[in-house]
């Protein structure tokens, strides 16, 4: 048996379609979970539902008995988690969904802050100093986990949140994508100064030279940066915020 619509419809109203676990809004793609599975004598009573995202949902049921690990949902948490979420709805102390996209698009209006620098647009040749550029990316990564945006000398320029806290579960996943990419390009970064496909040497005491003994590492790195940006900027284009472009037009491009 499952839960009748009348109960499944209720327990969605009172949830207002959040999850009762992660408390995100989840529109559509939420299910109404059984508190004490049906073949356990669990009823299709309101009293036994609560409504839960597919990632909770899976959360809740992947504890294996015969293989414990960590501590199982316990049915009377998930019940009082329920009702301290519905009592929020009823309150009108829960956040509502228009809330939790806007708070989603301050959140990529910040990291879109980090994208915005040469690091991210500017070709690999004509990097500045190849140091600034490995941390350039480094700061960029903690943003995006940590909400904490870092000056060049280690200050704290701005506080947001790290993008575990993004409601849109699309944008997450996106933004994984994007933090795995970054780390690849650190990684292809330190393998080229290892393998000495990039000698740094000092020129003077203020200016460093760069000899590229690799030609695909320089395309390499541009093309992956677009790679980003362009997976960014699809998020940009969603959130109805400005977008980024690899490499940034500049006037003097013309006199290259
Ligand atoms: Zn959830």
């Amino acid at each position: 048996m499952s839960f009748s619509q009348k109960v499944a419809e209720d327990l969605l109203v009172q949830a207002a379609r959040f999850c009762c676990l992660c408390r995100q809004y989840k529109g559509t793609k939420i299910e109404v979970h059984h508190i004490i599975q049906e073949a356990n004598g669990g009823s299709d009573e309101h009293e036994n539902g609560i409504p839960l995202c597919f990632d909770c949902h899976a959360e809740v049921e992947s504890y294996n008995t015969k293989h414990p690990r960590g501590r199982k949902f316990q049915p009377s948490e998930l019940k009082r988690l329920r009702d301290d979420w519905f009592g929020l709805v009823a309150s009108g102390k829960a956040p509502s969904a228009a809330v939790s996209q806007d708070e989603d698009t301050e959140l990529i209006r910040f990291y879109s802050q980090c994208f915005d620098r040469p690091a991210f647009q500017d070709y690999f040749q004509q990097e500045g100093t190849m140091e600034a550029f490995d941390k350039a990316i480094e700061d960029t990564i903690t943003a995006i986990n940590t909400g904490c945006l870092l000056s060049r000398d280690g200050k704290t320029l701005a506080m947001a949140k790290g993008k575990s806290y993004l409601h849109n579960q699309q944008w997450r996943d996106q933004m994984d994508v994007i933090v795995d990419i970054l780390k690849a390009i650190r990684s292809r970064y330190k393998l080229a100064i290892q393998l000495g496909q990039i000698q740094v040497g000092n020129g003077n005491h203020s200016r460093q030279f760069y000899c590229f003994h690799d030609s695909e590492l320089a395309q390499w790195m541009d093309m992956t940066r677009a790679e980003v940006l362009q997976l960014f900027s699809n998020i940009c284009k969603e959130a109805g915020i400005k977008t980024l472009i690899f490499p940034r037009k500049r006037w003097r491009n013309r006199h290259y």
